[in-house]
Parts: structure tokens; sequence; C-alpha cells
């Protein structure tokens, strides 16, 4: 069965209602897991860059303007959260 984004809207809003920085992030680079709140980040980088400590790869790009949020997941491998 093929559906489109919006058959996956609640699971995101569970996902993403989440304590962001408790969820652990698995490095696209060097595989190594960080908890989010724990990666290095740059502010004003233009926007925020969130790196892996073990290797500087970047993990997470974030832009927010225009009424709008830009998230560059390109270089994080997996997230994980706790469910509750
Ligand atoms: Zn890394």
């Amino acid at each position: 069965m093929k559906l489109d984004g919006n058959a996956v809207a609640g699971l995101l809003r569970e996902i993403f209602a989440v304590e962001m920085t408790l969820a652990a992030s698995t490095c696209g680079g060097c595989g190594a897991v960080h908890p989010v709140g724990r990666v290095d980040v740059y502010l004003n980088a233009p926007g925020v860059v969130l790196r892996c400590p073990s290797c500087e790869q970047v993990l997470m790009r974030i832009v927010h303007g225009k009424g709008r949020y830009w998230l560059d997941l390109a270089g994080i491998r997996r997230l994980e959260f706790p469910d509750s």
C-alpha cells in the first residue's frame, strides 16, 4: 500500500515532540553516537550548525527565517528517541 506523507502525520508529531537533546545521533561520517545535547554547536554559522564532537562532520543545519525552518539532517545516519 502506497500513501503520501500525510499518512504519517501523527507518527511524526509523536517523534518530533520529544526532547530532542536526549535523542542519540549516529554520525554519518564516523558512526560515533552522541546525544544531540552533547554535540558541538556553532551559532550564526550562518544559521545553526551541529557537528560531531568525534570527527567534526556536520550533523545538522538549522536555518530560521521568513516564517519557516529549514532542517538539513544529511550528516546524521540515525536518530534514536525514547518512546516516553
Ligand atoms: Zn563523527
